[in-house]
């Protein structure tokens, strides 16, 4: 048995007390009206500061993921252009190879943990979330996925189990985490059995509750389809949750995640305390257990669009902070401009110039190797160079302690 380190005992002291005082702090410091009339002071004074952090995850998506999609662009991505260029460490507590809800885990807490834990210790002691940080400080959240709601990555932000497939159990520590913006798939895991829902399959939950209806009840504006979603003004929204697919979200994505990403910041950043806002790229990783390189690279290209969005809102906003980085590599792929003739090999792709290029894999299943992570904006230069995946967590957190 390991001792806990004094800043674990502090940070779970800080999951307590946020946990007791977060509802009424922030149901204090931030009204729509209040926010308006703050934003027209920033403006007076000529600051345009926005507190926000966006974090963008690519599940799965290591180094030769993003050279592939560059390559099938034939053009750099965004978020290879971004100043600060660095690697992340993904061993987990008790594995050289990390999974999702571990790695997810390390970049949300700064905690290393095991294998399928969710926002928890190797003890199973609760750890509090850089989103949950982020709310103690008013500022607005957001998750967004074109996976479940309740799978592994955006559950590491918002919810605390010992075993990633409590996706029920997840769906409602969510819920009850006052997110303010969700949206992706996996409808079902917040429907009882005995409803389908938008969508045809019939919900997971066993305890009979509809958590869509306890949402709308919160005050949530509810949407299951990309018309109703298109009609959500962000203006006069405070609380939006849009599920999209009974699990993931089937392709091509409708909404994408660049749209999703659109509303999000849209609604998340009136609030003048800022916001925290994930985007995870979640089937990066379903296509590279498949092997699947065409999806892949689809699936880059969708996240590093996405990103755009974020750049441009982020294009005056000297402060914001946004990154880009995965929770590990799966697939161990590899891009070559010659054939390998190997039998797993994908391809041949080609460039817009009609470069053929081919793509390897060694493994249906996740790897080792350090994942690059990307960034721009304040504090963003401390990302720079190899870094255990934890590191991303006290930078998000310092920036927001600025
Ligand atoms: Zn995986």
């Amino acid at each position: 048995m390991h001792t806990l380190p004094i800043s674990f005992k502090r940070n779970a002291l800080t999951f307590l007390l946020t946990a007791f005082f977060s509802s009424i702090f922030i149901a204090g410091c931030y009204d729509e009206k209040d926010a308006s009339d703050r934003d027209n002071s920033n403006r007076v004074g000529n600051r345009n500061l926005s507190n926000g952090i966006i974090l963008f995850i690519g599940d799965g998506m290591g180094e030769a993921h993003r050279q592939a999609a560059t390559y099938w662009r034939g053009d750099t991505l965004i978020m290879d252009e971004m100043p600060t260029h660095g690697y992340s460490q993904t061993y987990s507590a008790d594995s050289d190879v990390t999974d999702s809800a571990a790695a997810a885990t390390a970049i949300a807490t700064g905690f290393k943990t095991n294998n399928g834990f969710i926002g928890m210790d190797e003890n199973l002691n609760v750890l509090s979330t850089i989103l949950e940080e982020a709310q103690t400080r008013g500022m607005s959240t957001g998750l967004i996925t074109n996976v479940q709601m309740a799978h592994a990555t955006p559950a590491a932000f918002a919810a605390h189990v010992e075993n990633r497939d409590m996706m029920t159990e997840i769906a409602e520590q969510i819920l009850a985490s006052g997110v303010d913006v969700l949206l992706g798939g996996g409808e079902d895991d917040f429907i009882p059995l005995s409803e389908n829902g938008c969508y045809t399959q019939n919900g997971h939950r066993t305890d009979g509750r509809n958590l869509l209806n306890e949402a709308i009840d919160l005050g949530y504006t509810y949407v299951c389809e990309e018309s109703t979603f298109n009609d959500v003004d962000p203006s006069v929204t405070r609380r939006l949750i849009g599920l999209f697919a009974d699990e993931g979200m089937p392709r091509p994505y409708s909404p994408t995640l660049e749209e999703m990403t659109h509303k999000a910041i849209d609604i998340l950043s009136k609030n003048p305390n800022g916001f925290f806002l994930v985007i995870e790229g979640g089937q990066i990783d379903w296509a590279s257990h498949s092997n699947h390189a065409e999806n892949v690279i689809s699936d880059v290209i969708d996240l590093d669009e996405a990103l755009a969005v974020a750049m441009a809102y982020a294009a005056d906003k000297s402060d914001a902070l946004i990154i880009v980085t995965a929770d590990h590599e799966t697939g161990g792929m590899s891009v070559d401009l010659n054939s390998s003739g190997l039998p797993d090999e994908d391809g041949p792709f080609f460039m817009p110039d009609g470069t053929p290029f081919y793509i390897n894999w060694s493994t249906t299943g996740h790897t080792n190797a350090d994942v690059p992570t990307t960034a721009q904006g304040l504090l963003s230069e401390s990302l720079v160079g190899v870094n255990e995946n934890t590191y991303i967590y006290d930078v998000m957190l310092k920036k927001i302690g600025h």
